[in-house]
């Protein structure tokens, strides 16, 4: 388990088998103050890139032990529209995807490249986020390299839209007192009735960040969420989607997926079967799985 972690429960998509782009560093052109890979200068793109053969064999592997997974879900330690070999990645999953839906998580920054967009239009959903569409803020929440332009961002997206058949979610997260204002909800609202993703999901931090920075509440939230009318608006709180069939991890792919995604001892319990909650709580003893307390939850995490 090099290039892929999980299964994960995601909120939104189901059981999802995480495809990681850059395992060896977090790989980013951003250095989001809520990142939960931690804090890391920005890069212009993934250095000593995985072959896409090899990470193609690992999620073959992963389907003929068990089976399809709702999604397969392209990330990176970082940003994964970095890595070089996208083209083939997604030939080459859409060769055996079988029932599996393909979605890709990504900062946005590179849409405004024809390049991309027309690679990204070969996936089934695709998720980008937006967290600001004012540029002070933008630059105070995503921290993006001096490459990255919000205008070209924007536009990229807006272009997108129009070629892409698939599912576009546009996903904002709101930092206290950062991307928070009524000016800065008004105008990505204002963008978004522009755009006509297919879902905005707004949250905010519920995982350990980077930076020292402070979550909304659920009721702010609900009540931001107000100024997006027209729009399918999905507020993200942490809920629990009943999964069957729970999935059984070595300790070392319970590591490997735990450095990529913090869990809460109800996730591990959830989607993860007695064996494996067994071993989460052995490496909790060891010292090597540790508990982080954020928001009033506790995730585990190495
Ligand atoms: S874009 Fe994602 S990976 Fe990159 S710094 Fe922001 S949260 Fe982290």
């Amino acid at each position: 388990m090099k290039y892929t972690f999980g299964p994960v429960k995601s909120r939104r998509f189901g059981l999802s088998l995480g495809i990681d782009l850059s395992p060896d560093k977090k790989s980013c052109n951003f250095d989001c103050l809520y990142c939960e890979l931690g804090k890391a200068d920005t890069v212009r793109t993934i250095e000593n890139p995985p072959p896409p053969e090899e990470i193609l064999k690992e999620v073959e592997e992963f389907i003929s032990r068990h089976g399809y997974p709702d999604v397969l879900t392209i990330t990176a330690n970082g940003e994964p529209t970095l890595y070089p070999y996208l083209d083939r990645l997604i030939e080459g999953l859409n060769r055996f995807k079988g029932s599996s839906k393909t979605l890709i998580l990504t900062n946005g920054s590179t849409i405004g490249s024809g390049r991309i967009r027309n690679l990204l239009k070969n996936l089934d959903m695709v998720k980008i986020s937006l967290d600001s569409a004012l540029e002070g803020s933008f630059k105070k929440v995503n921290r993006p390299s001096d490459s990255v332009s919000l205008q070209e961002i924007i536009q990229g997206i807006k272009r997108f839209r129009q070629e892409f058949s698939g599912s576009l979610i546009i996903e904002i997260l709101l930092v206290r007192n950062v991307n928070d204002s009524i000016q800065d909800v008004k105008a990505l609202a204002e963008i978004l009735r522009e755009i006509k993703p297919d879902r905005v999901d707004i949250g905010t931090i519920d995982r350990p960040p980077a930076y020292r920075v402070k979550p909304l509440t659920d009721r702010e939230l609900f009540s931001i969420a107000g100024y997006f009318d027209g729009l399918p608006v999905n507020v993200v709180a942490r809920q629990t989607d009943g999964l069957e069939g729970k999935i059984r991890l070595s300790e070392e792919q319970i590591v490997s997926t735990l450095r990529r995604r913090p869990y809460t001892y109800e996730d591990i319990q959830e989607v993860f079967d007695e064996e494996t909650q067994k071993r989460v709580r052995q490496l909790i003893k060891k010292g090597i799985l540790r508990e982080i307390s954020v928001n009033n939850s506790t995730f585990i995490s190495p």
